[in-house]
């Protein structure tokens, strides 16, 4: 883990609000697995001045190539989006921890919103890439912000969309989504990233039917190299007890049942 300078073999914008970014990463690729991020300088200017985190969306280990996917949302994200290709994009990374796959699994269930999506379309090219089927479902504001939807349909996964702009996204909505998929699938594992509200609904679910499953929160950080505390969260570690820790350095990915979600 270390801030390397790569250079940016595209920078586009791909939907209204999101881009997406392809750095040379040669000998980095490999390091890198899903669930893990990037902090990134958004700007040689020093304002702002504090690195950006992504999560790591595609790794092309043949080409050696890594892939982020981003909403624009504020200066920081703004000023990314002014970096052109040929130019070099400064990356620190990977951190933090990953998401775990067993081998014996068959099946394996994503609920992603919003940004999340990026997050868990790493860890769909990982499912596919061992041999695991993934059944999504994609929460997002509009059709327009599901531009994920394909990358992961590349990687074989079914996936069942929901948003805003037509009305199906509410957590009822999904709830019920979820139980038509665990009555027709044998799930074996749940991921979630995105919302604070569908991770509770998929803790609760994956609690009722005895299924483990993971989470990758996504915190404000400061230096995401675990010395501000400013990206602290609480886990459960026994009946009545919490453990505060650090979402960029035992975190992001957490066991969904011990993130207390407030
Ligand atoms: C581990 C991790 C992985 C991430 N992966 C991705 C990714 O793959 N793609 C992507 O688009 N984004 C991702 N994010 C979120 C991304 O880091 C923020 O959107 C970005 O830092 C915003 O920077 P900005 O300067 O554009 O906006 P700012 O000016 O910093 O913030 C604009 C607004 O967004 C809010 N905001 C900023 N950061 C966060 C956050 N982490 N959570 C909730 N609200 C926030 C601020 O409060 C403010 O209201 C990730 C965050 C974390 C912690």
């Amino acid at each position: 883990m270390k801030a390397v300078k790569l250079k940016v073999l595209s920078n586009e914008q791909v939907s209204r609000r999101y881009w997406h970014m392809v750095v040379d990463a040669p000998g980095l690729a490999k390091q890198v697995k899903a669930g893990q991020f990037f902090n990134i300088r958004c700007t040689e200017d020093y304002y702002p001045f504090l690195r950006r985190p992504f999560s790591i969306y595609r790794i092309n280990q043949e080409n050696e190539t890594l892939e982020f996917l981003y909403l624009v949302k504020g200066l920081g994200t703004k000023r990314m989006t002014e970096i052109q290709a040929g130019q070099e994009a400064d990356v620190f990374g990977p951190l933090g921890t990953s998401f775990s796959l067993k081998e014996e699994w068959g099946k394996i269930l994503l609920l992603a919103r919003g940004v999340g999506i990026a997050t868990l379309a790493a860890l769909a090219q990982e499912a596919s890439e061992k041999g695991i089927q993934c059944v999504a479902i994609l929460s997002a504001r509009s059709q327009n912000d599901l531009l994920a939807t394909e990358t992961l349909q590349g990687f074989g996964a079914e996936v069942y969309k929901v948003t805003d702009e037509e009305g199906t996204s509410q957590v009822g909505n999904v709830e019920a989504l979820i139980d038509t998929i665990l009555s027709r699938h044998k799930v074996d594992a749940a991921f979630t990233c995105g919302s604070k509200r569908l991770s509770k609904l998929l803790q609760d679910v994956t609690a009722k039917h005895q299924i483990p499953s993971q989470i990758a929160l996504e915190e404000h950080m400061g230096c995401a190299m675990g010395v501000c505390f400013a990206c602290v969260c609480d886990l459960k570690d026994g009946e009545n007890t919490t453990q505060t820790v650090r979402v960029c350095k035992e975190g992001p990915v957490f066991p969904l049942e011990r993130v207390v979600l407030t």
